[in-house]
């Protein structure tokens, strides 16, 4: 067979396979097109220069068509680092690159040694392709993993040529005239090269579509993301929430009008889907839905906040106004029959919207809310106090047998909070600066955090069984106490409040309600 056709079929490859990498880089813009492109022009070339190896000066020609044969796979293994996205050239790579043409100069001009430049070259690719695999294979893409592992395969692949090709140079020599004496080696070097830089082209194509694939996943991601509607209920969610509340508060800052937040949560909801079933315990959320849209007033916006948690904007509404219909979706819900399980209770936790407040601080005085009304019994509602209605009613704490644990290291620090909590009375009693009272309310709150850790590890390690549910507790005080005091230092509510706050929730209720729940347990 005449070779010489054999190498125009390769160069012309090369070439269709380079255009059309090109012509789709054209559309899409990505890089790693651009470097595949590169790779078959480069592999054209070597090709072509091999077609003219009789005429050329034996030394170039091979230099020449190593050199680019070895772009080509540089270029190759860089469009696909590009595409898992792995770093394109390496610091090391950018070494070697220098290093390995200075060398084969070096080995050809002032020591001539063949075998040495055979030597570094093929190092060299191999090395490129070492790193190739070794990253990829490290690499974190978001493909799927068998894309990456048919990429390794082809990388694999061009080891092996790269491995035949530096045996058959080393074993036999010089190729003279290797591309073009119609001898069968000859021929199925060519055969074989058509059917490499073919299948690379098939991979330069699959991974596109595998890319082209990705992205479209990921934009459907993005999509569904954006979407404002919860499938189950059709009501609006968070997102759209996200993007409502912004209008909501404007019109009620330009009206002065009041404005209502309430947090409804079904009781014991899990137990539905336990007992009924995923499918009964979708249908109880629909229904819910609906009895919520229908207890409330065409202005007013109603979100599924997340599982089987509701969230409702109240406009124009103030805290009597959020206790009515609070009450009026409690009631709606007592009255309601429900497929299977009958009936079921909500609670439900409500805070006014205070002016120059974050959205995060509004949400956590209603979840708080929503908080103790499930504390207090559930199927009920919980309005987070007016700053004019909180008490002011303080007095000294005295250290009485009721609060004592029996465990000596919690008894010291509650001992410790009884005595800070007094300080800090005296102070305000006796009108001391505000910056000494700060610095006491901060002594305070650091000895709350480090007193609630400490107990918490007690409990933990002497396997109390509402362990979880008491840190809970702690966690909710201490976002409590970080709403009031923050008010008290501002000065938008009275230090006597916070005071109250302290003595009552934090060391009296706190430590008789809940902690005396622990006392038997740990004695
Ligand atoms: P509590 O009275 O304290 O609120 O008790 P609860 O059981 O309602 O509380 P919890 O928040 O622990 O349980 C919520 C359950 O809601 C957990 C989950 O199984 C269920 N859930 C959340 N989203 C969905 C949903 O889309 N469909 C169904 N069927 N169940 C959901
Ligand atoms: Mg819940
Ligand atoms: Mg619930």
């Amino acid at each position: 067979m005449e070779t010489n056709y054999l190498i125009i079929t390769l160069i012309v490859l090369s070439s269709i396979y380079a255009l059309i990498n090109y012509l789709i880089y054209q559309v899409k813009r990505e890089r790693y097109l651009l470097a595949f492109t590169f790779s078959f022009v480069f592999l054209g070339t070597s090709f072509g220069v091999l077609a003219y190896q009789t005429q050329l000066p034996d030394f170039f020609a091979y230099g020449v068509y190593n050199a680019v044969n070895f772009l080509s796979y540089v270029m190759m293994l860089m469009g696909i680092r590009i595409l898992f996205n792995i770093k394109p050239v390496s610091h090391f790579t950018k070494i070697i690159t220098i290093l390995s043409p200075v060398l084969i100069l070096i080995f050809s001009l002032i020591y001539d040694n063949y075998i040495l430049r055979v030597l570094i070259a093929s190092s060299t690719i191999a090395f490129y392709l070492i790193e190739a695999v070794f990253n990829l294979k490290r690499s974190e893409s978001h493909f799927p993993k068998h894309i990456k592992q048919v990429t390794l395969y082809f990388i694999y692949f061009g080891m092996l040529t790269w491995l035949s090709r530096l045996f058959v140079i080393l074993y036999f020599g010089l190729l003279h005239n290797v591309a073009l004496d119609n001898s069968f080696q000859a021929n199925v070097f060519m055969i074989l090269s058509i059917t490499s830089t073919s299948l690379w082209f098939a991979l330069s194509m699959w991974l596109d579509a595998q890319k082209a694939m990705s992205d479209l996943d990921d934009k459907n991601e993005q999509l569904k993301s954006l979407a404002l509607r919860d499938q189950l209920t059709g009501l609006a969610n968070r997102h759209f929430f996200d993007y409502d509340i912004g209008f909501l508060v404007a019109s009620s800052k330009r009206n002065k009008s009041p404005m209502g937040m309430l947090l409804i949560d079904l009781d014991r909801f899990k137990l539905v889907n336990d007992i009924h079933g995923h499918d009964v315990g979708d249908a109880v959320l629909k229904q819910t839905a609906e009895i919520i849209t229908h207890s409330l007033r065409a202005s007013d916006r109603a979100y599924r906040w997340g599982g089987e948690e509701f969230l409702v904007v109240l406009p124009d509404t103030d805290r009597e106004g959020m206790a009515i219909i609070a009450e009026k979706i409690n009631q709606n819900f007592r009255n309601s029959l429900f497929e299977v399980i009958g009936s079921i209770t909500v609670s439900i936790g409500g805070a006014e919207y205070e002016e120059n407040k974050e959205i995060d601080q509004w949400f956590k005085r209603v979840d708080l809310s929503l908080y103790k009304a499930k504390q207090t019994g559930r199927d009920r509602y919980n309005i987070w106090v007016a700053d004019e209605d909180l008490s002011e009613f303080f007095n000294r704490i005295e250290w009485q047998n009721e609060l004592e644990s029996g465990n000596s290291e919690i008894d010291a620090d509650h001992q410790l909070l009884v005595y800070y909590a007094n300080d800090l009375h005296d102070s305000i009693v006796n009108r001391a600066p505000i910056d000494s009272i700060k610095e006491l309310i901060l002594r305070m709150s650091t000895h709350i955090h480090t007193h609630f850790s400490k107990e918490e590890g007690i409990l933990y390690r002497s396997g109390y069984e509402d362990y979880l549910e008491h840190r809970s507790i702690h966690q909710r005080i201490i976002q409590e106490f970080e709403i009031i005091s923050g008010k008290a230092l501002n000065g938008e509510i009275s230090l006597a409040a916070l005071m109250s706050f302290l003595v009552e929730k934090v060391v009296i209720e706190h430590i008789k309600k809940e902690d005396a729940k622990f006392f038997g347990h740990i004695k």
